[in-house]
């Protein structure tokens, strides 16, 4: 009785105290902490939270906690980008016409706090999933302009809010310390300031063809960067959105001509060499790199860091390549190679890429080659992307294999070696007298330094298949109780009803969920999402929301079964086990569209894990008559499916310590989950489970796993933002001003710099080559531990500064009592790891700053990044001179403008900025 008359009291009270706020919230703080004070002693007194209030007030955002848990500052600012975007572009919540674009993520920190809330605030109140593939999160990082955007792809209009990070801010600190959360929550959602901007556009591509005052007046109102990330990925996506390409929009920031050129090309090298066994791995060798290696690197699953060869050359290099296949002029065709090494017999098959772009300029009709103006031609650039979105394949067309070849180690090495240019050693490069014609004369062309010959593909079965496990659950117990789990048991079979909804209720949450209440519209995709998680969650005995368990998966827009992404398995996910971006329990890990899809759970207390690999045969028996049979009877039989049929399912302990103790487990683990997924699932889960870090994510998720490098690269991220303030917004490289990472050696920490950064290859954020033992040994001894060059430009000012930074990798290893002689590679790693992520003083102090310097032109900057080159040299650490040929001199590296230079859209971005100044 008592007590129901004080949640009386509170109630009045709360009702009065809202309707003042609204009137004088300002004073509230400063002048009644007295009675705030009391208020709060009266509410915990009758047991009720104050946060929950906010939903009295916006009903709405009920769905926000239901889906995201305690509401925060966050999650109010996700919910709030969308409703305001709901009201102006008058949609409402599961509209599947609606896409939702944002930079929120792990990566993106704004006064300390990640930003990833926003997101499960924006599923829940839009309804856009990735399941619908309309939910796209923007790759960015803390320094660059944090955005929502929705576009109503029936109407093609846009909203665009831009956060004032200034204001939220101080929200953030403000939420960390106060005792009134409820009144501070009124005051942020009321607040006109938390948005510095927030403006509706139509962004119709023939509308703003035929009225480029429009387009004009969103350049310089948003800025070009955004004005592209908006205009140029939705009109793409409104024509033509394979799940591939979209992921090429999250990684790349916006769809250019060369982001679809990174499609095409990843295509053709699933086609013409695929991948047929765990030693198969993708090297590209991205000489000069452009936009389609952002879509590349997701695709094929190449690590940068690992994987990647990286340099740019000069521009007179490129004018010297024919067009056609390399298509025009500026190299912007020239696609790089991709090898399929095998690390088993040392051996790999390659093929070199072109791409015509004047064809397609040509095809499209887009007048790119002759636009008066950088305005112009961006919206020539928005008719070319056009064009390759409505005719994607005569698009695909454009882009060809110009020539195979096979390498040994020696050659890989060579490709690899920092000076070297590969398009010579791969006999590439059009000879200095006579320029190549073109696809014809390119096999007898000049010297041959590899053993450049056709390969003939062998007919190689996709994806690998021959080194999984066999289908066989050793020390997996299923359980035979049908109370804990549905599946392997399943449900006992109902009469039917005529609707899977009606048959199976389970199924009726994630109907409402990802397709809007229509179980007609439930795939098998879902299915094999919801049918992990009974599995999953059913062996761990935990139950939804339950704050023990997490769930990792490769699957997504990338990783595919039968050619299908895998994205829809996310939502089931996301439903049934309550796992969420927001929450940092679900972890999508980035693996290319080859790799074979799992799931693995995880009771973060216990560190009991249950693996799944998905059986592809039987996942593709499904998928197949998904296409051709009824709905509701096939999905009658696949409910019934049993899990162990549908899955290889493995339950294994994964604590760190447990592993250390008895190292013997080890061989079990990776022979079940193969080398890398043990990695994720021993190295990288302990640490995000003991340091629960939405950075730590970030690198995670990005580099499938966290080791000692990427713990370094970590920690140097946090001495390169201490030593070089960003100038440029951490934009794209050079051409703006902005920030540029030049890897010295294969190493995954330049993965996590690059996770945190945001410096995409493609953006021409990423350069890598590797210096060869004897470049190594010419460096004094304190600098040859350099591995990473970072640099922060302005184009403007012509001024930059750099650091060469190294990382006490030895030190780590020793202070670790982690013995790299003779304990097994798993296991020294394992140790070095872990402390690490315990010692972050330490490792900070183990990041060494070999070089400070300062650049004032921009040829110096180009240099660093360039084929022929050794940046160590340039930067007078080497001993001697090694630089050799070509862009030693500034003039060929200073060359301002070339209409067909390899990013049509960085281009339009440096022009515009110029122009603006
Ligand atoms: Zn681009
Ligand atoms: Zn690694």
């Amino acid at each position: 009785m008592f007590n129901r008359n004080l949640y009386l009291i509170h109630g009045n009270l709360v009702c009065w105290f809202a309707s003042w706020t609204l009137k004088t919230k300002k004073e509230v703080n400063t002048m009644n902490k007295h009675v705030i004070f009391a208020l709060i002693i009266l509410l915990c007194t009758a047991g009720m939270g104050m946060a929950e209030e906010i939903v009295d007030d916006y009903p709405e955002l009920k769905d926000v906690s239901d889906f995201g848990g305690d509401l925060t500052i966050m999650h109010l600012l996700g919910y709030r980008a969308t409703n305001i975007s709901m009201e102006q572009l008058s949609f409402e919540k599961g509209d599947p016409n609606v896409l939702a674009m944002t930079r929120a993520g792990y990566a993106t920190a704004v006064g300390g706090h990640s930003t990833e809330q926003c997101i499960d605030a924006v599923i829940a109140t839009s309804g856009c999933t990735m399941g619908n593939k309309n939910l796209i999160i923007i790759h960015s990082c803390s320094e660059k302009p944090f955005w929502f955007v929705f576009c109503n792809q029936n109407t093609m209009e846009a909203t665009y809010l831009r956060v004032n990070k200034n204001v939220l801010a101080d929200y953030l600190d403000r939420e960390s310390t106060t005792t009134d959360k409820y009144a501070l929550y009124r005051e942020f959602m009321e607040d006109d300031t938390v948005f510095e901007m927030v403006s509706k556009y139509n962004i119709n591509a023939e509308e703003l063809m035929a009225n480029p005052d429009l387009w004009n007046d969103m350049l310089y109102t948003i800025g070009p960067a955004d004005a592209m990330s908006i205009i140029y990925g939705a009109d793409a996506l409104a024509r033509w959105s394979p799940p591939g390409l979209i992921t090429g929009l999250q990684f790349h920031d916006h769809i250019c001509p060369a982001t679809l050129s990174g499609y095409f090309f990843s295509e053709i090298v699933l086609k013409e060499l695929p991948l047929r066994s765990s030693a198969d791995k993708y090297i590209s060798i991205s000489t000069p790199p452009w936009c389609k290696d952002d879509t590349m690197i997701q695709l094929l699953g190449i690590s940068p860091a690992m994987r990647m060869v990286s340099e740019d050359i000069p521009e007179e290099m490129k004018e010297k390549f024919p067009s056609p296949p390399f298509g025009g002029g500026g190299g912007s065709g020239i696609g790089g190679a991709v090898i399929r090494w095998n690390s088993t017999t040392k051996h790999g098959d390659g093929i070199f890429l072109t791409f015509d772009k004047l064809k397609a300029i040509k095809l499209s009709d887009s007048g790119y080659l002759t636009s008066p103006t950088p305005e112009q031609r961006g919206l020539d650039v928005l008719k070319i992307i056009c064009w390759m979105t409505e005719n994607p394949q005569e698009a695909a067309k454009l882009h060809q294999v110009y020539k195979r070849f096979e390498v040994n180690e020696k050659e890989l090495n060579e490709l690899y070696t920092t000076g070297n240019n590969p398009l010579e050693l791969l006999n590439i490069l059009p000879k200095e007298s006579g320029v190549a014609e073109g696809s014809g004369t390119h096999e007898s062309g000049p010297v041959s330094k590899l053993n450049a010959s056709a390969l003939s593909i062998p007919d190689a079965k996709f994806p690998d298949v021959d080194v999984m496990p066999v289908a066989s659950a050793c020390d997996l117990q299923l359980s035979s109780d049908p109370n804990l789990q549905y599946f392997p048991v399943p449900p006992p079979e109902p009469d039917p009803t005529g609707d899977i909804g009606g048959d199976y209720p389970m199924l009726k949450s994630l109907s409402n969920f990802s397709v809007r209440g229509s179980p007609d519209n439930i795939s098998i995709m879902h299915m094999i999402g919801f049918k992990a998680c009974k599995v999953g969650m059913g062996l761990l005995r935990l139950k939804k929301n339950d704050p023990n368990l997490m769930v990792f998966t490769n699957a997504g827009y990338v990783a595919s079964i039968d050619g299908e992404s895998t994205e829809q398995c996310i939502d089931a996910i996301m439903d049934e086990s309550g796992c969420t971006i927001g929450k940092d329990n679900l972890l999508m890990l980035r693996t290319g569209m080859h790799s074979r899809v799992w799931f693995a759970f995880l009771n973060r207390d216990s560190m009991d894990c249950v693996f799944l690999w998905v059986n592809d045969d039987v996942a593709k028996d499904y998928l197949d008559r998904e296409r051709t049979e009824d709905h509701y009877t096939l999905m009658r039989e696949f409910v019934q499916v049993r899990g162990d049929v549908l899955f290889t399912a493995y339950k294994l302990n994964v604590d760190a310590e447990r592993l250390i103790n008895e190292p013997s487990r080890w061989d079990m683990i990776e022979h079940h989950l193969g080398k890398t997924n043990a990695w994720s699932m021993v190295w990288g889960a302990n640490v995000v489970v003991k340091h629960p870090i939405p950075e730590f994510i970030a690198i995670m998720q990005e580099h499938t796993h966290i080791c000692a490098g990427s713990l370094a690269g970590y920690y140097m991220v946090d001495r390169i933002r201490s030593e070089l303030p960003t100038i440029g917004g951490r934009e794209c490289a050079v051409y703006k001003g902005g920030d540029m990472l030049v890897s010295l050696l294969p190493d995954c920490r330049n993965d996590a710099i690059m996770a945190l950064l945001d410096t995409t290859p493609g953006r021409k954020g990423y350069f890598a080559t590797k210096l060869s033992n004897e470049q190594i040994a010419k460096l004094p001894p304190e600098a040859r531990s350099a591995s990473t060059i970072y640099i922060t430009w302005d184009e403007f000012s012509q001024h930059g500064k750099g650091i060469v930074l190294g990382f006490d990798t030895e030190k780590a290893r020793e202070l670790s009592g982690a013995d790299y002689k003779n304990e097994p590679f798993w296991l020294c790693r394992l140790k070095c790891l872990t402390w690490m992520a315990d010692h972050p003083d330490k490792c900070k102090s183990l990041v060494k700053v070999i070089k400070r310097f300062e650049v004032n032109d921009s040829a110096t900057v180009r240099k660093l990044e360039s084929v022929d080159v050794n940046p160590m040299v340039e930067l007078g650490i080497a001993g001697e001179s090694f630089a050799t040929t070509g862009t030693g001199d500034g003039a060929a590296a200073t060359t301002p403008f070339i209409p067909a230079a390899a990013c049509m859209a960085i281009v339009l971005l440096a022009a515009l900025l110029s122009r603006r100044r």
